[in-house]
Order: structure tokens, then sequence, then C-alpha cells
């Protein structure tokens, strides 16, 4: 077992998780508003932009962009609407 250091709050824990389980939820619905966020507005506009529109510090929105490769799930999504207006 190997320990993790939670970026948010800095405890230690055992979780696979990014971050401690105590902050896993409030993690979680920060990403959910990064990703809904980029989705409208593309990561075109400044960490710290983005941070003042999102409530998100600069130092998590960091984090949410290492996290599993956001520009192709956006792309993917767009792919997917396309083909449905084919149809
Ligand atoms: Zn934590």
């Amino acid at each position: 077992m190997e320990f993790n250091r939670c970026s948010r709050c800095g405890s230690f824990y055992l979780s696979q998780d990014n971050v401690c389980p105590k902050c896993l939820a409030k993690d979680n619905l920060e990403f959910s508003t990064f990703k809904n966020y980029i989705e409208e507005n593309g990561i075109n506009n400044s960490l710290n932009d983005i941070s003042d529109q999102t409530g998100i510090s600069p130092k998590n929105l960091h984090r949410f962009l290492t996290y599993e490769n956001i520009e192709n799930n956006i792309q993917t999504k767009k792919n997917i609407s396309k083909n449905i207006t084919n149809l």
C-alpha cells in the first residue's frame, strides 16, 4: 500500500483517487464545473480568467488539466454530435 498526499488539503490517504476521500466530492464537483466551462468556452482563456469565472483556484485548474486527456474528450463529443446531425 502506498500513501498519496492530497493536493487540496495535504492529508495522506490510501485510495487511488486524485484527492483524499474528504475532498473527493468537492473535487468532482469542481472538475465537472471545469469541464462544462471548457466545453462552452474552450481553454483559450488564461487559468486566472477561468478561475475568476468558475470560482476554482488556479492551482486546482492546473491539476484538472493534467487529468485524463480533456481535449480529446471534448473532440470526441463534438464528433459524436456531428455524426448524429449527419444521420
Ligand atoms: Zn484532501
